[in-house]
């Protein structure tokens, strides 16, 4: 029997606060401000309370299981940054208060842009974008105004390998660019020939994931970054993903001019339900002065016995602001404390724990599903979900019957290169033990496929809902099933 809802169980004249006598003089609200009825449940502050901790319970999320979503980094958020993100100096500051007053947060900033500038090679960060696919728009108007400020106006092309993140065509649309694709060869890599065949003097640059959306490396970085810079463009380096590089491949180091980071993938802030989240921008010493404006900079250099001004500085030929204020910056409290709590060498375990773990479960079930490029991979793996024995199930049934075994599903159909994909990224953060359990059911339900396939086609059986459609529920979301009866 399924518990009755708070709607259910509302009862006229209940309620959760009862007020006393108002022992102030009553003004009169104008008429037109006030409603006829309120058709709310009325409850008791218990039925409440249950109402909502229920409806909270139904969301899976990475603090209740293991949540394997390729290409969105779902690592264990540490609750320490939590706690250095409501210290009162950090939580409480308002970004219209005089400098003098938040020495501390820009000190904290100013660090953050040079550690960040640290871990990746680049001279110059901006942390204002709002999320990764804002660090790539501000990353690719960067692209612009280099070109348009050296008078190369012919430059009206982006070319985006068909291994880029979805987000990287959508930048460069966005941004009035000429969307070039070209195709990934037989090992995952950029295919080279396809790329010379596409390089002239009308490319302004290059968006290149990587690892790629295979969770493999470029293994012809490289030679890719040579390619494009001879024919005049830049290369810009998607680094949501940077968790398989940190602290053992610089993306500076290998030529790319820019690129964005992902607080909330690599650097452990929050991420889901839409935000906030937090994309900084590296730049390499040529672009410093686009970064958008202000930056965090020292006005005044300190003593042995003062600590420097802090301030902001706007770069030479700055593209402008490009946020309100100077970003999220509770996230940059939180990244900041990652960063710090873990260290050069921690950072460094952190990648090599990321790839360790995905090589790891990648050897446990690529004999039991088609893996679509065969070689060591990076944070994540691509495996194709359907065989030839089992027509009728798909990968989306393999993701909905991982629901019933308690697991989040991986990402599903994405990247298009991988036809029925299961994009599937462990992160560092999951024990040997967590990683057997999910293979086993994987196993199970390769199994099942061939078996029982009724069992996957109408999967998932334990959830309120079962499948719905997927589209009309992002599009059109309806929050509140409970429609109040007229005049009830
Ligand atoms: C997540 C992701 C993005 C986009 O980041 P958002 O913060 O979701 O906008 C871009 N590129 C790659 C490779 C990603 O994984």
């Amino acid at each position: 029997m399924t518990e009755p809802t708070i709607f259910e169980i509302s009862s006229p004249g209940r309620t959760g606060v009862k007020f006393q006598a108002s022992d102030v003089p009553q003004f009169d609200v104008p008429k037109e401000f006030l409603r006829e009825q309120l058709p709310m449940p009325e409850v008791s502050e218990i039925d409440v309370i249950r109402h909502f901790t229920r409806l909270s319970q139904l969301n899976y999320c990475i603090d209740t299981g293991f949540y394997p979503l390729g290409s969105c980094t779902m690592k264990f958020n540490p609750r320490i940054n939590e706690v250095t993100a409501r210290l009162a100096g950090f939580g409480k500051v308002h970004p219209l208060q005089p400098v003098e007053t938040v020495q501390g947060s820009l000190a904290l900033m100013y660090d953050l842009q040079n550690w960040l500038g640290e871990i990746s090679g680049f001279s110059g960060v901006t942390l204002q974008p709002a999320a990764g696919a804002h660090g790539e728009y501000v990353g690719v108007m960067i692209i612009r105004a280099y070109h348009k400020d050296r008078k190369d106006s012919k430059r009206t092309k982006m070319i985006i390998p068909d291994s880029a993140h979805g987000t990287n065509p959508a930048s460069s649309a966005m941004s009035g660019f000429d969307v070039v694709a070209v195709a990934t060869d037989n090992n995952g890599n950029v295919d080279l020939d396809s790329l010379r065949a596409v390089c002239d003097d009308t490319v302004a640059g290059l968006m290149l994931t990587n690892p790629n959306t295979l969770g493999l490396f470029e293994q012809n970085v490289i030679e890719v970054v040579k390619i494009v810079h001879e024919a005049g463009g830049l290369v810009y380096g998607d680094g949501a993903n940077l968790n398989a590089l940190l602290g053992v491949v610089r993306p500076g180091d290998l030529g790319i001019d820019l690129m964005h980071f992902n607080l909330h993938k690599t650097f452990s802030t929050p991420h889901g339900g839409g935000g906030p989240g937090s994309g900084p921008v590296g730049v390499a010493a040529h672009l410093v002065d686009f970064l958008p404006c202000p930056i965090v900079g020292i006005l005044e250099e300190g003593s042995e016995d003062y600590p420097p001004l802090y301030g902001f500085v706007e770069p030479a030929k700055s593209i402008g602001r490009i946020k309100a204020f100077f970003g999220h910056f509770g996230m940059m409290v939180r990244a900041y404390t990652y960063i710090s709590m873990y260290g050069k060498e921690g950072l460094k375990n952190i990648a090599e724990g990321s790839v360790l773990n995905a090589n790891y479960l990648m050897t446990l079930l690529k004999d039991t599903y088609k893996l679509a490029y065969d070689r060591l991979c990076m944070h994540e793996f691509v495996l194709e979900g359907h065989w030839p024995d089992a027509p009728e199930v798909h990968a989306l049934d393999i993701a909905k019957r991982l629901m019933d075994y308690n697991f989040h599903p991986p990402t599903n159909y994405f990247p298009l290169i991988v036809p029925e994909a299961l994009m599937i990224e462990p992160t560092e953060t999951e024990s040997k033990q967590t990683l057997d359990l999910f293979a086993d059911a994987m196993l199970k339900i390769a199994e099942e496929a061939k078996t029982q396939p009724e069992l996957l086609k109408s999967a998932p059986h334990n959830t309120p809902i079962g499948r719905l459609d997927e589209v009309k529920a992002a599009k059109d979301l309806v929050l509140c099933c409970w429609i109040p009866e007229k005049n009830s």
